[in-house]
């Protein structure tokens, strides 16, 4: 077989600035050593995110051009309701600005304190945004899930026995609804086959619990169900993403993710109450139901760069790059999540720096150390971003899993980008016995990760 190459060529390129060693030392002390404080600029290869960090299609540019701005009922607007109508199936569709844009209107409408929301992993923002009205946020996961070193194919199940258990110890009275996540960000990128899915909904069915999917990443999920699940190969990732969406009640949705453009999100649902409640919160926060917190261009790149990421071309490549970076980082033992997930390699900070314990954040002195090393920005998954600080005694709950995610811009690094980040990777496990720990010096109360400040131990 010949290699997979980028089903694209580019027409228009951003430059990338070098920088020493002792410059970037510079630049993250500058940073109280969290590298989402440091200017992109300052970033040689930026792994932070894959969440409107992609690059957008001539076939996208060109449909912004047509951007109708009309302020209600404008041209683009039904072409994002048709095509996202088209994918999902659902009869109310609500842009919004982006995913926890909706995320907050839901847990604004729907949730009281007390109630409480089960998922195979909530994201961090879908959580926060639970937490904030006073519901409690649940994760499901399966054992598999939970362990780095499991190959299972679907690590982003949700364990039926768990969400059993949890609707008989908390009833479904204060359950207003389940959610299911595709494919699982905060455990590895991980997918959730049809099967799970179709399990979940029949289970919270028996319950009278609406099932919503957050489907950020559902085009990625359908190529692995196509890829992975028996009796799937011969659909396309269109028609496994409609039966998805099927199973669900209501969705949200970054389309910063696979959207494949830089802003812009979804909340759709079937019942019309709820759609009524939405589209009140809506207009309070976000905009006229017909354009949400969007642009009619927005609108118009959304409705193209849906379809393309239901393309097999792309999620092929997609899939490609990252399963070429896992293997390389595999063949030298470097810990990482295995099998890789859809949009990032996550390295296992727990095996990599054995040495450092939880409270003293591996993940942490992991990113800044690839950052040090070659100007690579990736983020902590660990303790920091999901491990729980009580506000009174500042005790700390540990995350299960230490991870670091190198999520992967859609369509804008290539393969020599994806060699010298091996290459920077290779140079700090050679060294990871001297790397030390970190400890927080500031942090605020919610959403810790983004804004923390730390110092080396
Ligand atoms: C990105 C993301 C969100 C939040 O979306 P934003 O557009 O960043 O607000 C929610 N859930 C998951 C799984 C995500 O990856």
């Amino acid at each position: 077989m010949k290699t997979i190459i980028e089903p694209f060529r580019i027409k228009m390129t951003e430059p990338i600035k070098p920088s020493t060693r002792a410059q970037r030392e510079e630049k993250l002390k500058a940073a109280h050593n969290n590298v989402f404080l440091v200017d992109a600029e300052d970033v040689t290869i930026d792994l932070l995110t894959d969440s409107g960090t992609g690059a957008m299609s001539a076939q996208q540019w060109a449909a912004m051009m047509l951007g109708d701005e009309s302020y209600a009922g404008s041209i683009s607007w039904k072409k994002f309701e048709s095509t996202v109508r088209d994918i999902t199936g659902f009869k109310y569709i609500f842009p919004t600005h982006q995913g926890r844009a909706a995320e907050r209107i839901l847990a604004g409408a729907l949730l009281k304190a007390g109630n409480v929301i089960p998922n195979n992993s909530h994201f961090d923002t879908t959580r926060a945004n639970i937490e904030f009205v006073g519901a409690i946020a649940e994760d499901l996961l399966t054992d598999d899930g939970k362990n780095p070193a499991s190959t299972a194919p679907f690590k982003g199940n949700m364990d039926l026995g768990k969400l059993e258990a949890v609707i008989a110890k908390h009833g479904a009275e204060n359950i207003p609804f389940g959610m299911i996540t595709v494919t699982n960000n905060s455990g590895g990128g991980q997918p959730v086959s049809l099967a799970n899915m179709k399990a979940v909904k029949e289970l919270l069915n028996r319950h009278n619990i609406p099932l919503i999917i957050d489907a950020c990443r559902f085009a990625e999920n359908a190529y692995f169900i196509q890829q992975r699940e028996e009796g799937q190969k011969n659909r396309t990732l269109t028609e496994i993403a409609q039966e998805m969406f099927s199973l669900a009640d209501a969705s949200t949705m970054s389309l910063k993710k696979d959207g494949l453009v830089n802003i812009g999100g979804w909340l759709c649902c079937h019942n019309e109450a709820w759609a009524d409640k939405f589209r009140n919160l809506l207009i309070l926060t976000e905009g006229f139901p017909t354009y949400g917190g969007l642009a009619g261009r927005d609108l118009e790149a959304i409705a193209v760069g849906l379809r393309e990421a239901l393309e097999p071309d792309y999620q092929e490549y997609r899939n490609a790059t990252i399963r070429y970076i896992a293997s390389r980082l595999t063949e030298r033992g470097i810990p990482i999540v295995k099998p890789a997930g859809g949009h990032a390699v996550f390295l296992d900070a727990k095996a990599f720096l054995p040495h450092i314990p939880s409270s003293e954040f591996p993940g942490i002195a992991l990113v800044n150390a690839l950052y040090l090393a070659g100007g690579v920005r990736g983020v902590e998954l660990g303790s920091v971003m999901f491990g729980k600080r009580n506000p009174e005694t500042g005790e700390e709950t540990p995350s299960v899993m230490e991870l670091v995610r190198l999520a992967f811009p859609r369509r804008v690094y290539t393969q020599s980008h994806f060699d010298y980040l091996i290459e920077v990777i290779e140079e700090v496990w050679e060294k990871r016995d001297s790397l030390k720990g970190a400890r927080i010096t500031k942090q605020p109360p919610f959403l810790r990760h983004f804004t923390a400040h730390f110092s080396p131990i």
